[in-house]
């Protein structure tokens, strides 16, 4: 492609919109633009990227035996409605565009596609001997995120390549899951990034063993908890670990005493001179559910313990039935104002102790009239600890479960784990933490979807049972974006050879000297010839713009046809090594074809 016919932008100055270096340069090279809060152009060089990340996914995805398809984005309500997710979706998650047509009917435009392909396994699927069956298909997806932002790592509509298996047990499910997790090393370790598996949280896809392909980058939105044997990987959402051993206690006798000014742990502590290991805070929630019903949490934990919220989630998750409900719509620490729509009189918090009374929750509608009381694990063994006293500026020392605090009976561990943490699996181990974007996930749904929505088929005895299910997604947008994030200098872009939108480009300095324009046509006619994908810079620019440019652009070897000519030779220039060496004009396409032979093998 010549330069002189493409729709070829740069900028100088760094965009006020981008924070972070991968936006900043894919705005300034010219590979996208934005059109709206989320919403980017994909602009000719960007798209073969794109396009060359799509085609490393679909050979992959090929090779597992799985087959490409195309679903649609416009998605009748009734199938989520089917499997009880058009309220989360809609209002609590509150991430997929929902509309109405004109005859009243309503619709979602895809995040996701689980409830689209297990209709159509409920319709196609009927016997096991058409299982295992695999699906995909790279396309894109509309999420009305709440904070869209760092540009295509998280956007509004973005590309992703999703697949779906079908089976008829859970063996069959992990063999499948096993070669996936293959597939996707091998996307991205072709694609040239560095990655981690982590386990994951399912969310709201559900299920019940996932994993996360993370892009290991500052600039990433997820904390990944690691042992440095290599044995244990996490999400900080879904990581475990020991939380060290409590300090013993100063107090050996209960006692109220008073601790003005003391609403933190850490204020407390250094006012009673103990431990924040000695400390059991109770921290408050308000969960609303989607019957309407709104409970109030009391979380007790120990004082130097975080809550995981995820965890938390999960575990309200699993009361949902007893408030006649499905699933959360919010949860919140609830601030001052949200406190006054519920509460009888002010709380005393900072203060409280784990047996405050019901009677600040106002008998109302739709609120449950008892707090949801929960110890975390860390908080149980505690001995002569100290905690509110339920009035401003007083704790009481010295305390126990039993006397006088009722041990709650949901006993959850929802507790954060930490770097530094001791690893579960050996104890001599401690957790690292790493920063990462996650490019893909992995689940081993199982029957969620087929059991919700009668997605049946007849097993060997003649039975008629539910269809075993996984699903796979790669961001294949956000992959592209990432693959800038770990690999660009001050100049500019230096993509993966594996997907450069070209692998060479031939800067002419002068377009007026007409022994530099010949050697540039010719080279460009041998290169296109040996199938090398080649930009020529044919502008009639300065020299120092064109080579600007072309850093800032990325492409992974440039061409220069300039002074040592005379002796029929051009430089070539590595933009990842920065290497330059002169080669005789005959040899350049014979010698780039063998360099990016061996590169891509
Ligand atoms: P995140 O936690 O980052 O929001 P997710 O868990 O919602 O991601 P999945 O539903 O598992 O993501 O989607 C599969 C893949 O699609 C993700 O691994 C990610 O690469 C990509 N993806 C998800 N949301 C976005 C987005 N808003 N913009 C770009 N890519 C996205
Ligand atoms: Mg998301």
């Amino acid at each position: 492609m010549r330069l002189t016919q493409m729709l070829f932008v740069t900028l100088r100055e760094n965009p006020v919109e981008a924070e972070i270096p991968s936006h900043k340069l894919l705005l300034r090279a010219g590979y996208i633009r934005r059109i709206g809060s989320g919403i980017y152009v994909y602009l000719p060089l960007m798209w073969r990227v794109l396009q060359k990340v799509s085609q490393i996914v679909r050979e992959e995805m090929n090779a597992t035996g799985a087959q490409e398809c195309l679903l649609p984005q416009l998605q009748p309500a009734e199938l989520w409605q089917e499997s009880g997710r058009w309220h989360t979706y809609t209002q609590a998650e509150g991430i997929m565009f929902a509309l109405q047509d004109r005859q009243e009917r309503k619709l979602g435009l895809g995040p996701t596609h689980e409830e689209v392909i297990t209709a159509i396994a409920r319709d196609m699927l009927r016997s096991y001997r058409q299982l295992p069956l695999q699906l995909y298909q790279i396309q894109s997806k509309f999420r009305d995120e709440i904070r869209p932002r760092f540009g295509l790592l998280r956007g509004r509509e973005f590309i992703m390549k999703d697949g779906y298996s079908f089976h008829s047990d859970i063996e069959s499910l992990q063999q499948t899951y096993a070669r996936m997790h293959q597939a996707y090393s091998n996307i991205l370790q072709r694609c040239g990034l560095a990655f981690r598996s982590v386990q994951a949280d399912p969310g709201a896809i559900g299920g019940a063993g996932s994993e996360e392909f993370m892009v290991l980058a500052e600039a990433g939105e997820d904390e990944v908890l690691y042992s440095e044997d290599g044995q244990y990987a996490a999400n900080v959402e879904k990581a475990i670990s020991l939380a060290s051993p409590p300090q013993p206690s100063p107090f050996t006798t209960y006692e109220r005493r008073a601790t003005p000014g003391t609403e933190t742990i850490e204020q407390v502590c250094q006012l009673l001179q103990c431990s924040p290991t000695q400390v059991v805070k109770n921290v408050l929630y308000q969960a609303r559910y989607d019957s309407g019903v709104m409970v109030l949490v009391l979380v007790s934990i120990r004082g130097d313990q975080d809550i995981n919220e995820v965890k938390l989630q999960n575990e309200l998750m699993q009361l949902a039935a007893q408030y006649g409900s499905k699933t959360i719509l919010t949860l919140e620490i609830p601030d001052a104002k949200a406190q006054q729509l519920w509460a009888t009189k002010p709380l005393p918090l900072g203060y409280m102790a784990p047996d405050i009374e019901n009677d600040y929750i106002k008998p109302a509608k739709n609120l449950s009239l008892e707090f949801l009381r929960l110890v975390d694990k860390t908080a149980v063994d505690l001995q002569h600890y100290v905690t509110g006293a339920n009035e401003v500026g007083y704790h009481v020392v010295g305390a126990n479960w039993g006397d006088p605090f009722r041990l709650p009976e949901r006993v959850v561990d929802i507790r954060k784990a930490k770097p530094g943490d001791r690893a579960v699996h050996d104890e001599t181990q401690r957790l690292q933490s790493a920063r990462g974007i996650e490019i893909g996930h992995i689940f081993q749904l199982g029957t969620k979807y087929s059991q919700a929505m009668g997605a049946t088929y007849t097993n060997e005895q003649g039975e008629e049972v539910p269809l075993v299910m996984g699903c796979y997604g790669v961001g294949v947008s956000r992959l592209a974006q990432a693959a800038v994030e770990q690999s660009y200098d001050k100049n500019g872009i230096i993509w993966p050879l594996a997907i450069a939108p070209y692998q060479a480009i031939i800067t002419i300095p002068n377009v007026a000297d007409s022994a530099q324009v010949s050697a540039g046509e010719k080279l460009y006619t041998e290169l296109n010839q040996a199938g090398i994908e080649t930009l020529l810079d044919d502008r009639n620019e300065r020299a120092g713009v064109k080579f600007k440019d072309a850093d800032l652009i990325g492409i992974p070897y440039r061409i220069v046809t300039g002074r040592s000519l005379s002796v029929g030779k051009v430089e070539v220039v590595s933009r990842a090594s920065g290497q330059s060496q002169e080669l005789l004009l005959e040899e350049v396409a014979s010698t780039l074809k063998q360099w990016i032979e061996q590169a891509l093998a």
